[in-house]
């Protein structure tokens, strides 16, 4: 086996979702497990964050797994409904729905159900992704009141910019406007949200990224956030090269050695997950010590700068991020988000994920 492995630190997990729930106050909280929990697992993470009060994710067969994994609170299908069967499965599953489409709504009339589900009404505030036009919300939730398969109405909606200077006050002023008339719990804040507007918190907050210890906002790091990064990915050193000056690295030549150099070739590649446009240069953990990325990444493979750190040798071992390097700064080098580098861990299949406590 390759020496690649993420390890999903689950009681970091737990702290941060504890965490969460103090800057939460007393709006409850949905975490958002979708994507595989952000790449680190799905039913692995629900039993660390079984004290939530819901989950939230997209599809029924992620639903299932959730309740088996003996979840008993609230669980929202954060699009909703795809077809008008699921809407059965909802039913027996207790879950929440997502109404943010006219085709959902007639699913909603359609059926006849034993018992009524409690939906989340996404308004449209500006994001312009999910959700109706705010001038509809009126209409609908007189609808809705009248729907014998509806049990409850949540109103929410998601911001397009919180983590940006932009901030939320356009989209919140507009969320405000149409729902201030109902009393009506309300969902609307994500993690940035969360963190830098306490006007956002309403009934329900939706965190995902910080809940696995990355920070949403490009300007504030997940240390000064206080979250612990959940997954490590580490490798070990499997070759070493002394090259001179003048000689270059992997395919291509965009790293021309300026002087002789010690480097190290890592078992870890785009292949893997790790970005392919991690720039030279990019952070990363080698051998108790901080070095860098030099040259292109290979989908087996990547290359780090040894030259100062001689005692590190083939078998070392090797952090790409974790507790030493945060995926948000291999990101930044990478002209990524912390998001994608953690989502796509789970999608590759040669990463094994290995569970630890502590
Ligand atoms: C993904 C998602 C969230 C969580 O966002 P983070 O930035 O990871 O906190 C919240 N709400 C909705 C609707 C989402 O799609």
């Amino acid at each position: 086996m390759r020496p690649l492995k993420a390890y999903i630190n689950l009681s970091a997990l737990t702290f941060n979702l504890q965490l969460v729930k103090k800057i939460a106050k007393n709006s409850k909280v949905m975490a958002v497990l979708k994507a595989n929990a952000y790449g680190h697992g799905l039913e692995e993470s629900v039993k660390a964050i079984k004290s939530a009060d819901g989950i939230a994710i997209l599809t029924i067969e992620e639903a299932i797994k959730i309740r088996k994994a003996g979840f008993e609170n609230t669980i929202l299908l954060l699009e909703g409904l795809f077809t008008g069967e699921d809407i059965y499965e909802a039913e027996k599953l207790n879950l929440n729905l997502v109404l943010h489409n006219d085709l959902q709504i007639e699913y909603l009339n359609q059926a006849t159900l034993k018992t009524p589900i409690n939906v989340h009404l996404k308004i449209n505030t500006g994001m312009n992704r999910l959700g109706f036009p705010p001038d509809q919300v009126d209409y609908l939730i007189e609808n809705l009141n009248a729907n014998p398969n509806v049990s409850g109405i949540t109103l929410m909606t998601h911001f397009a910019t919180a983590d940006e200077k932009e901030g939320i006050e356009k989209q919140l002023n507009c969320f405000n406007q149409v729902t201030n008339n109902y009393n009506l719990s309300s969902s609307v804040a994500n993690s940035a949200a969360l963190c830098k507007f306490p006007e956002a918190r309403l009934d329900w907050v939706r965190p995902g990224i910080m809940l696995y210890g990355a920070s949403p906002f490009e300007d504030i790091s997940a240390k000064k956030l206080d979250v612990k990064p959940v997954m490590s990915l580490v490798s070990k050193i499997i070759a070493i090269q002394d090259i001179k000056k003048g000689q270059s690295v992997g395919y291509g030549d965009n790293f021309i050695a300026k002087e002789d150099m010690r480097i190290g070739i890592v078992a870890c590649g785009y292949g893997d997950g790790y970005p392919r446009h991690a720039k030279t240069g990019t952070p990363i953990f080698v051998h108790q010590k901080i070095t860098t990325t030099i040259g292109r990444v290979s989908m087996d493979m990547l290359y780090v700068d040894l030259s100062r750190n001689t005692e590190a040798k083939i078998g070392s071992k090797v952090e790409m991020w974790g507790n030493h390097i945060s995926v948000d700064e291999v990101a930044k080098n990478s002209g990524t988000v912390g998001y994608e580098l953690l989502c796509n861990i789970s999608a590759s299949t040669r990463v094994p994920l290995e569970y630890i406590d502590g």
